[in-house]
């Protein structure tokens, strides 16, 4: 396959809670390899777009491929080895212990009531290693911080070997280190990825490119240095801020402005 062959299409997709649209006729892609971001106000949508697509909701309208198939046209388990998901770290309602929680993401290779295989044992292992929590394996869930939590998550899309990542504001609670670990995992792995992400300057730092929804609208499209500039942050969010390219990592770098200060600049 080629490498920028597309692997997520996105078409005219609606979908509404009730009367107003949550998503309005939304159109976009990921190509394989790309890390992209879907950024946009609280409420705008995001973690709908993601629903519909990792299928725990069901599109009113559009369509949805995956590597050129609609998944509306897959099992559960097609769609399940295509994709991992990554949502937040308070997810996982009950107490398992660690390598449970790694071995659910085995569950689209088997069949109902197998049994873990040496080989799924191996596999949950290695995730772990990945991330770092390889000794952590016994250790129950419900105590472990929410920096560890979100690596027991990530850990577990490892052991699904899907090569790609829908993930919904996955460092959400998290303090500044371990949302920059928790990126870096997911970036040193080489998947594909579509993230909803909540922090501009993370959107900035990791992202090849950015969707912004607005009102369950694809409003912007482009790069961080095309989407992030001050004019559009302060369009689609309402506030001022400067944005400049940071010399030690040359991505797009914005700095907020209080808001009392936006009123005298007004
Ligand atoms: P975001 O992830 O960008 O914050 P959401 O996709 O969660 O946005 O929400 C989009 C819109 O849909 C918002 O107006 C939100 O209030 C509404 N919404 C989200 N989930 C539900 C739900 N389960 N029932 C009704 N309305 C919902
Ligand atoms: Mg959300």
């Amino acid at each position: 396959m080629a490498e920028n062959s597309v692997r997520l299409q996105v078409r005219n997709l609606s979908f509404s809670y009730g009367e107003k649209p949550a998503v309005d006729h939304v159109d976009f892609h990921v190509n394989r390899g790309e890390f992209v971001g879907l950024i946009g106000p609280n409420g705008s949508g995001k973690s709908t777009v993601l629903k519909t697509i990792y299928r725990a909701l069901p599109p009113d309208e559009g369509e949805i491929l995956l590597d050129g198939k609609p998944i509306a046209d897959m099992s559960y388990r097609e769609s399940a080895l295509k994709m991992a998901v990554v949502g937040q770290e308070n997810d996982v309602p009950f107490n398992f212990k660690v390598r449970e929680i790694v071995a659910m993401g085995r569950t689209p290779h088997k069949r109902l009531f197998d049994l873990d295989t040496p080989e799924d044992r191996y596999m949950v292992h290695h995730a772990l290693e990945h991330v770092g929590m390889e000794d952590m394996e016994e250790r129950s869930y419900l105590h472990l911080s929410g920096g560890e939590r979100q690596r027991v998550i990530i850990a577990r899309a490892v052991a699904q070997e899907s090569d790609f990542f829908i993930m919904d504001e996955p460092t959400n609670h998290l303090d500044i280190s371990y949302q920059l670990q928790i990126f870096d995992f997911v970036r040193r792995l080489g998947v594909t990825v579509l993230s909803a992400i909540h922090d501009l300057n993370m959107a900035a730092l990791y992202c090849d490119r950015l969707y912004v929804l607005k009102r369950g609208r694809v409003v912007l499209e482009g790069t961080p240095e095309e989407v992030l500039t001050e004019a559009n942050i302060r369009d689609v969010y309402g506030v001022s801020c400067t944005v400049a390219k940071h010399p030690a990592t040359d991505k797009v770098a914005i700095t907020f402005l209080p808001a009392r200060r936006q009123k005298e600049d007004t």
